[in-house]
This record gives structure tokens, sequence and C-alpha cells, in this order.
């Protein structure tokens, strides 16, 4: 018999599970609490060939990115990058596409709709809590808890920042703690997407009067907020996972469960994969082959990533730059002792 699957959240988990579990005949409705679904917070790089948008969609540019780039007060240091190809484009596009695909498939929306799991458990015979973190599901409390955290903004800007973009598309900016990042990507002609993430000791959504306060104190540098572009967004993010990611008919999938690479702070492509296979697993009644999936798929990548977060802010500033430079020597990458063009950027655009 077909089976039904509620999912809570209309985001890359929620939409992909959605598709997923409607393709595979479930009936499936998604509540979203936000009225417009392109309204997301995302620096929208993504790593091609996980997310069931087979091509990327139009004005994306494609990079085959290879470094990131250390900053340390005297010279860059670049390291190769896990991967070797990002897609960069307009997360909105993205999102739209799936949930048109997702209506195509006969999925029902209630948008505006903001619940809690307990009150649609018994709805359905599968409920997939695809609410982000902090879970606003009420995830938390029913099932465990995530607790320690980053934040991270993005602006849209306008404007040729060609100059700054010949070494790589990624910026690793190291605060004292090693855990502070920039990036900073071209993602049309004349449109750059920057973003900004550190480690965020309160639970908070950041808001940008603490950003300014953040640069201030850290690189004592103003912004002025009339000045910065014509898009931004923020908001916070995992550094842990949940331990159980099925709680008797109920998956937990991206965020909500804590699914990121937390290193660099992405978390799109764990959102779409386990989304997919929730959908898929509720679909077929079997809950047990998504919390399979996890485990043998993606949680290689978030146990490093967790450790790797960890080691690294435990480290001094200068034993974390002898660590890079074996890297990059490793890989016969660059080492460039330049005057640093990026920080000269944000005191622009700031
Ligand atoms: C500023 C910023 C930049 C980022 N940049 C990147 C990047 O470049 N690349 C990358 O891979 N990752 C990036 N990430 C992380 C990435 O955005 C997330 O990992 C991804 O969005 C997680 O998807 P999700 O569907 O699990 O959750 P979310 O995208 O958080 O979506 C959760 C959805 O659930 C809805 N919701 C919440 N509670 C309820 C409720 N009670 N009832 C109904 N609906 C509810 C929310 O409105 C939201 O639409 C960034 C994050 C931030 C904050």
């Amino acid at each position: 018999m077909e089976k039904t699957v509620g999912i809570i959240g209309a985001s890359y988990s929620g939409l992909s599970a959605a598709i997923s579990a409607a393709k595979e005949g479930a009936g499936v409705k998604v509540y979203e609490k936000k009225i417009d679904i392109t309204q997301c917070a995302c620096g929208e790089i993504y790593t091609s060939g996980w997310y069931g948008v087979e091509t990327p969609p139009k004005n994306c540019r494609y990079y085959a990115a290879k470094n990131f780039i250390f900053h340390f007060s005297d010279e860059n240091i670049a390291i190769p990058l896990p991967r070797d190809s990002l897609w960069v484009t307009e997360r909105a596009a993205i999102q739209k596409k799936m949930y048109d695909t997702a209506k195509d498939y006969g999925v029902k929306f209630n948008l505006g709709a903001s619940k809690l799991i307990t009150e649609i458990v018994k709805d359905y015979d599968y409920v997939i809590d695809a609410s982000g973190f902090p879970s606003q599901s009420g995830y938390e409390g029913y099932f465990e808890k995530i607790r320690p955290q980053a934040a991270a903004l993005y602006y849209d800007v306008s404007g040729d920042f060609s100059e700054y973009f010949d070494k790589d598309l990624h910026f690793w900016w190291t605060t004292s703690d090693n855990h502070g990042y920039v990036w900073l990507i071209p993602k049309t002609e004349d449109k750059t997407n920057i973003g900004i993430g550190w480690e965020n000791k309160t639970r908070e959504v950041p808001k940008f009067k603490d950003i300014k306060t953040f640069f201030q104190k850290n690189l004592k540098i103003s912004i002025n907020y009339n000045e910065v572009g014509e898009k931004r967004g923020a908001g916070i993010l995992p550094l842990d996972r949940v331990k159980h990611f099925t709680h008797d008919n109920v998956a937990i999938v991206g965020e909500a469960a804590g699914l990121m690479n937390y290193t660099v702070e992405a978390g799109a492509h764990f959102a779409i994969a386990s989304g997919r296979e929730s959908g898929i697993a509720a679909a077929k009644g079997s809950l047990s082959d998504y919390d399979n999936y996890v485990k043998s798929e993606l949680l290689k990548e978030v146990d490093i990533s967790k450790m790797l977060y960890k080691k690294i802010g435990r480290m001094s500033q200068e034993k974390f730059r002898k660590v890079c430079k074996g890297i990059a020597k490793g890989a016969g990458m660059e080492i460039f002792h330049s005057k640093v063009k990026f920080l000269g950027l944000l005191r622009h655009m700031f």
C-alpha cells in the first residue's frame, strides 16, 4: 500500500526527500514555515554531482577549484581542496527547480505552516525532520540535543573584483583560534559572493550588528551597512551531529541531524543526499535503509571534519602554519609571500 510521508522543512533536505519519496510512489506532504521557499541563507557553493539537479542551472559558473588559501600575517599558503569541482550558483534557482519538480510528482505543500514533530507524527506512516539547525520542529529535547555551532554570513555584491580571483575562489582567514574563514567567489561577470564564517559562542542567529562588532574587534574594520551588497544572508550551523538518525517512524536529515562538513561549513550536499535517501527509505517502508546509508556513505566525512575542526582549533597559529606548509609541500602547492590583497578587498567592502 502507498506509504504516507510528512516532511517538516522545504529546503534542500526536505525538497530532496519529497521528490524521492514521491518518485517511489508515496503520498507526500511538506510543511514549511516560510511562505517563499526561495528565501534561504547560503553561500551558494556546491559540489557538483550530488544534487539530483543534473545540469547546472542557467548562469551557473563551474569551477575546477584546486586550492584553499590560508592567510597568515605575512604569507599565503595554498593547500588542495578535498574535491575537484564546484558549482557556484544561485541557491534560490536550484531550490525553485526542486520545488517545481516536487509539485510535478504530486507533492502537496503547506507553506506558512510551522509544525512540531509531535503535531504530525500520528498522521503519517513516516515523518522526516528536515527543519535545519537549530531544529525548530521540536526535535531538540524531543530526541537529542546538538549544541556547538558556527555562524556564517554572505553578501552578493556587484562589481569587478577579478584581480582578487587570480589564485583561487576560497580563502581561509586564520583567526586566533584558526576558525575564521572567508570565501570569495565570482558568480557571474558582475556579481561576486563574499562569505564569512566563525565559531559562535551563543545560540542566537547572528545579527548584522554582531557581525559589525566582530569585524571591528578582530580586523579593526567598520561596516557601513548602506554600502553592502544587494543580497545578504546569515545563519548558524551545527558543529556536532546526532547519535541516531531514525527514531521509530521519524528520520532526521540534513542540518537537523547535524550532517555537515564542519571544517568548511558546507552542508548542501549532505542535506540533499540525506534527504534523498530518507525519502526513498520511507516510501519503501524501511527507515533502516536510510540509517545504513548515512553510516556507510556520509558519516566518514562528517566525523573526520569534526576531528579536524577540533584539532585545528587547539593548535597555536605557528603550529597550524607548519601543518599547512607540510600539506602544501606534500601536494606540490604554492606558498606565496604577497601583500594581502584580500584584506584590502574587505576594507573596500566594509
Ligand atoms: C550564511 C550561510 C552560508 C552557507 N554557505 C554554504 C555553502 O556555500 N555551501 C554549502 O554546501 N553549505 C552552505 N551552508 C550550509 C547549508 O546552507 C545548509 O547545510 C543547508 O541549507 C541545510 O539544508 P537543510 O534542508 O537541512 O536545512 P535548511 O536549509 O536550514 O532548511 C530548513 C527549512 O525548514 C524550515 N523550518 C524550520 N522549522 C520549521 C518548522 N517547525 N515547521 C516548518 N518548517 C520549518 C525552515 O524555514 C527552512 O526552510 C551555509 C549556511 C549559511 C547559514
